[in-house]
């Protein structure tokens, strides 16, 4: 998870919104008015705010794709009030079992303060990385930003399986480069997990 700067929302997001019947209900986000810029929109948040990422598990999204999904890191359900809050969208891979597909399941409304926010929070001061591809909280977090940390990595499944297997091939690579390559050529080279690779490089 990496910290997230919002732009400001484009003039065809606004200009929909406000032809929205009722807009602080959770099926505003149903209204045809939104649905008609719905892609758009998702990929000008993936290209402007995300560098082409998931919010959460940082691998790469094809931006054109349709399995990716605008997530309301505040689910409609728990906050309809926040259905058409520019700042609460973020663009998730909505890979099965982890990501927004396993928050929305899982996530109820007091764990809202047991979590990181990568708008408001910078992720990479809760987290610590390892070659063997798993995120664990800093050491140096006081009790309560240790437990925030340790809720991210659950609600998101962070260190699911398939990531951290990915990471690990990742950092398996980096080893080999070690010395022989820039940081701009690693980006070059490896489009996902962008705070892991940042926080290896400085490391190697
Ligand atoms: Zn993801």
């Amino acid at each position: 998870m990496f910290k997230i700067t919002k732009s400001n929302p484009p003039d065809y997001f606004e200009r929909a919104k406000q032809k929205v019947e009722r807009p602080l209900q959770s099926d505003a986000w149903k209204d045809r008015h939104i649905n008609g810029i719905r892609k758009a929109l998702r990929e000008h948040i993936l290209l402007e705010e995300q560098f082409i990422l998931c919010a959460y598990c940082e691998k790469e999204i094809d931006e054109t794709s349709e399995k990716s999904n605008i997530d309301h890191f505040k689910t409609r359900h728990l906050f309809p009030k926040l259905t058409l809050d520019y700042n609460n969208l973020l663009v998730s891979c909505n890979s099965v079992g982890r990501c927004s597909n396993y928050k929305d399941q899982n996530i109820r409304l007091a764990d809202y303060n047991k979590i990181i926010n990568p708008v408001l929070d910078n992720p990479n001061d809760f987290f610590n990385y390892h070659l063997t591809g798993e995120i664990y909280p800093k050491h140096s977090l006081s009790p309560s930003d240790k437990e925030r940390a340790e809720s991210t990595l659950e609600f998101f499944q962070l260190n699911h399986r398939g990531l951290t297997e990915e990471r690990k091939k990742i950092s398996k690579q980096l080893e080999k480069l070690r010395g022989q390559i820039t940081k701009e050529e690693v980006f070059k080279y490896f489009s996902s997990y962008k705070s892991f690779i940042e926080y290896l490089f400085a490391m190697l």
